[in-house]
């Protein structure tokens, strides 16, 4: 089901930057995600419900965001925009509609830089205004010696396996290609990489899988990669913890004993389970020459 909105704020500032995607503001162009990744942290977090059966879409975006943005230009409170943090900004419904480009006009009228967070093939579409918000985003003074760049293009994926993702990840498009579209990308001169978020744990944060990814990352021209754990959320029936369980049931029921050793309490695994994630990641980002991170 599809339904407008109407909204009095599209410009989310955060408290503090964001230390890996290094945005301090966030826009979610739509409400609900047509991609339906069982995974999705908005399922049972207060960034959202009942996800698969309603997708909103804010109207009245365009109008709302030239007045924030112009406030914020007034003050010289220039950051990076996440687009989209609870939502995909390149879902099915963005190619009749267009919204996501019309914010990104806006965006770019106030020149302020943005990092674009996606699963999808189209934002090949924008690229003809990325490339203008490149060269002409104005970037915090406090970053301005590490980043040049007026837009970061980062594609989300889960697991390289396409039967795999499949189920996961049913409305989006295939993880190759993805990275056939950041390939794309990076050929056009944009700063690129993979946010390999969230890595299942016992399937795709196994040791050869981690290996693959960061080297097909690399192999597919990505400037920089994270990655990072997955968070469960909620009792419901919508909520994605109980959609992942009901998973793990059907499809690896030997795992269910040790997920729920790993997720005793929190919605987030262990510390030691995510110190060591990071440890792995270092190193193989040592080993295939990439960056771990934007600025690393
Ligand atoms: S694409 Fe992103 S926002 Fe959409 S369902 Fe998947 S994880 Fe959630």
């Amino acid at each position: 089901m599809i339904k407008e909105i109407m909204v009095k704020s599209v410009l989310n500032k955060h408290k503090k930057r964001d230390n890996w995607f290094l945005d301090d503001y966030s826009i979610n162009p739509y409400s609900g995600c047509s991609f339906n990744c069982i995974y999705c942290y908005t399922r049972g977090s207060k960034y959202g419900e009942n996800m698969g059966n309603v997708l909103s879409v804010k109207i009245n975006a365009e109008e709302v965001l030239d007045k924030q943005l112009k406030i914020r230009r007034n003050k010289g409170e220039y950051g990076f925009i996440a687009l989209a943090t609870s939502t995909e900004p390149y879902q099915s419904i963005e190619k009749k509609l267009k919204l996501t480009r019309k914010l990104l006009e806006i965006i770019l009228k106030y020149r302020f830089p943005v990092h674009i967070l996606t699963k999808s093939t189209l934002v090949l579409r924008d690229l003809d205004i990325l490339k203008e918000i490149d060269e002409k985003g104005i970037i915090p003074d406090d970053l301005k010696d590490k980043l040049e760049r007026g837009v970061i293009i980062n594609f989300s994926i889960s697991t390289l396996d396409d039967k795999m993702a499949k189920i996961l990840e049913p409305g989006a498009p295939a993880p190759y290609e993805r990275l056939k579209t950041m390939q794309k990308c990076k050929s056009a001169g944009f700063l690129t990489g993979v946010s390999y978020i969230p890595v299942l744990p016992y399937i795709s944060d196994l040791d050869n899988e981690l290996d693959n990814m960061v080297k097909t990352a690399r192999q597919y021209g990505a400037d920089f990669v994270f990655i990072g754990s997955l968070t469960l959320f909620g009792n419901r029936l919508s909520d994605c913890k109980t959609l992942y369980y009901r998973f793990l049931k059907k499809h690896y029921p030997n795992l269910v004993p040790k997920y729920k050793k790993l997720y005793r309490i929190f919605p987030q695994p262990s510390k030691e389970y995510r110190k060591k994630l990071e440890e792995k990641t270092t190193k193989l980002c040592e080993k295939y020459g990439i960056r771990k991170g934007i600025l690393t």
